[in-house]
This record gives C-alpha cells, sequence and structure tokens, in this order.
C-alpha cells in the first residue's frame, strides 16, 4: 500500500469512529438544570424542546445565551381544560356517550370547528411572539392513551360533528345520525372507508398547521412526537384507533419524534433501538429523533440505563461527518436531580458535538 492509500485508510477509519448527532436536545423546562447551576452549553445541549404555554421571552434569551434553540410542544387534540366547557367537543364513543378519560390523558373531537379555531388561533399566537426553531405536534391524535403498557383504545368519535363530516367526505349516507346508532352502522358496513376518513382528518390538521408554521416561520422545522408502536402492534391501533398513517404524515413533518419511552410502555431498554430503525426504514433516518425515558422512581432508570437508551436511539449517519438529525430525553427535571444522569448526558452530547470528535492521536500506518 502507499503512503497515500495509508492515508486515505487513516481518514476513513477516523471518520467510522465519529458519531455527531446535530440536534442535542432536552425536553422540558429547562428551568431545574438552570436551579440547579447547570448551563446548556456546558452540558452541550443545543436544543430545548419546552411546552409552547411555558414559553416567555427571559427563557428565550437565556437558551440563546447559552447556545441552545428552542423548540414549542404543541398539545394539539389534548381535550383537557376545553371539553368539560364546551360539551359538543368531547369525543363520543361507540355506545354514543361521552368518552371516558384515558387514564391520564382526555381527547377531543378533531373535527369541532370552534375548537379547530382555537388550536389554530394559539399556534398563531405562539409563533408571532416568539422566534422559536420549530413547533411539536404533541397529543396528535384520536381520544386514546398509548403510554401505558396496556393501551386504552376507544372507538371514538361518533358525534354530529364527524358524523356529517364522515357523510361528506366518503360519500356515504348514513340512515341517521344518532351516534350509537350510525356507529353500529357504520362500523359493519362501512368500517374501512371510516378508518380512511379519520387518517385524513388528521392529515387535514398537519397540512393546516404545517402551513401556518412556514407562513409565520419559514425556516421554523414541524416535528411529531409519535406513537412508538409499528404497524402491527394492538392489531393495527396505531392507524386503526390512533389514526397515524406514516406515509400520508411524513409529507408534512420534518421530523418524528417517536416516544420510546421504554420503562413505561414495559419494554426492554434494546426495544429503543429495534424501534428508531423501524421507524427510521419508513421515514428516513435523518427525520427520526427520539425521545427516550430519563424519568421514574430513582431506582427505575439507573444512569448506566439512560445511556444505554441514549445511544441506542441514534442510528450511526454515514459518510464523512456520520451525522444523525437528534435526540433529546424526558425530561428536564430527570436530569437536574441526578448528578449521575447529568454527567453520562454531557459526555455523550461531548462526544456527539462536532467539537468533540475522536482525534487520532500519533497514527501508525497500516502496511
Ligand atoms: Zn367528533
Amino acid at each position: 500500500m502507499t503512503l497515500k492509500a495509508s492515508a486515505l485508510v487513516f481518514l476513513w477509519m477516523a471518520s467510522v469512529s465519529a458519531q455527531v448527532v446535530l440536534t442535542r436536545g432536552v425536553y422540558s423546562d429547562p428551568k431545574p438544570l438552570w436551579a440547579a447551576g447547570a448551563r446548556l452549553d456546558e452540558l452541550h445541549v443545543n436544543a430545548v424542546f419546552v411546552s409552547g404555554g411555558s414559553i416567555n421571552q427571559a427563557l428565550m434569551d437565556r437558551a440563546k445565551a447559552e447556545g441552545a434553540k428552542v423548540f414549542a410542544e404543541f398539545p394539539t387534540l389534548n381535550g383537557k381544560g376545553y371539553v368539560e366547557t364546551h360539551p359538543e367537543a368531547w369525543p363520543i364513543n361507540e355506545k354514543g356517550e361521552p368518552a371516558p378519560a384515558a387514564s391520564w390523558f382526555m381527547g377531543v373531537c378533531p373535527t369541532d370547528p370552534a375548537f379547530r379555531q382555537f388550536r389554530v388561533k394559539q399556534l398563531e399566537e405562539l409563533l408571532g411572539r416568539f422566534e422559536v426553531a420549530g413547533v411539536w405536534l404533541d397529543y396528535f391524535h384520536w381520544h386514546a392513551q398509548f403510554e401505558e403498557p396496556q393501551p386504552i383504545l376507544p372507538e371514538t368519535c361518533f358525534n354530529h360533528s364527524c358524523l356529517r363530516a364522515f357523510q361528506k367526505a366518503s360519500g356515504i349516507q348514513l340512515p341517521n345520525l344518532q351516534p350509537a346508532e350510525a356507529a353500529r352502522y357504520i362500523l359493519s358496513k362501512h368500517e374501512k372507508a371510516w378508518r380512511e376518513w379519520r387518517v385524513q382528518v388528521l392529515e387535514g390538521w398537519a397540512v393546516e398547521l404545517r402551513k401556518i408554521v412556514k407562513r409565520i416561520r419559514p425556516d421554523a422545522q414541524l416535528g411529531l412526537y409519535h406513537c412508538a408502536w409499528t404497524d402491527d402492534e394492538f392489531s393495527g391501533a396505531r392507524v386503526r384507533i390512533l389514526g397515524l398513517d406514516l406515509q400520508r404524515l411524513n409529507r408534512s413533518f420534518d421530523v418524528f419524534s417517536p416516544m420510546v419511552y421504554h420503562r413505561r410502555m414495559g419494554r426492554s431498554p434494546q426495544w429503543v433501538g429495534e424501534y428508531v430503525r423501524w421507524l427510521s426504514a419508513r421515514v428516513g433516518a435523518f427525520k427520526v429523533w427520539p425521545i427516550v425515558q430519563a424519568s421514574g422512581d430513582p431506582n427505575q432508570i439507573s444512569a448506566a440505563e439512560f445511556e444505554t437508551v441514549m445511544r441506542l436511539g441514534v442510528i450511526p449517519g454515514t459518510g464523512t461527518l456520520a451525522a444523525t438529525g437528534g435526540i433529546m430525553m424526558f425530561t428536564t427535571r430527570a436530569i437536574a436531580d441526578d448528578p449521575a444522569k447529568a454527567e453520562r448526558l454531557r459526555r455523550l452530547y461531548q462526544e456527539w458535538s462536532p467539537e468533540g470528535q475522536p482525534r487520532v492521536k500519533d497514527p501508525k500506518p497500516i502496511r
């Protein structure tokens, strides 16, 4: 091998050991970290994902001063605080009754026009006030609960708003609009069209919210906190009940953040890597920025386990700069409360930052 070829081998070796993660995020208000005396730049954190309602100018300023972008979490179809005072937007189940809360989550009727206006206005105000780097839609699904080992998967929504919209979109004439009877008729005779329409309703939301984001903040990204199920799990419930079709959503979202909460969902740490690979194969690895679980009882997720799921959440990039899109963890509080986790985070993010790449010291040529 010539000297020149040897040098090339070195460059290649150095590049394969490198791993850059472009967006090194934390999820939730950074206040607990700041209260613990930490700085985002010292942790090599360059992105904070904060509930839109918690963003204020002081947070924007401090994050910027510490080199971090601010992304807004936007609780799209979370009905809590709205449906109680707007009963017409409460999702109706197949019995024709208001669907009970799904453990701690309460959804909303996604076709209720007033609710849609309410959320659209909220998004416009948020984007108008703050120079956020992106908006991450949260609770973006029909009423259900997927963040638990045994999910709650109700059939909704059969209120008049949805029944009318379904008739109009599908061309199917329902014999009557009584929710319970209509639900029986739809689920026995037109289930396929119904599920398809439910997917379209969410797609419609995604398209509209994307337009708003791009109109007000053209450089901002649109992301999705996404249910980490494959197509087959729970008899296809991701599409069937939640109404989430990846292929359709892939057109509207710049980034998918699967909520790979392994403990909360009763899975193994290895599952984090399996799911991230599964999703990457469908929407593109660069678009997958998982949110892994750091919080839980102090004994539940150790610092070592936290590092394991962080590493499993990053799919190695390709090319000389092996860049991966991003990652974050749930939550800043879990990091701030546990110095061992904070130190693991700091080292990992240093390793994954462009300036933290390994240097080849005293290279010995291969002959
Ligand atoms: Zn409805």
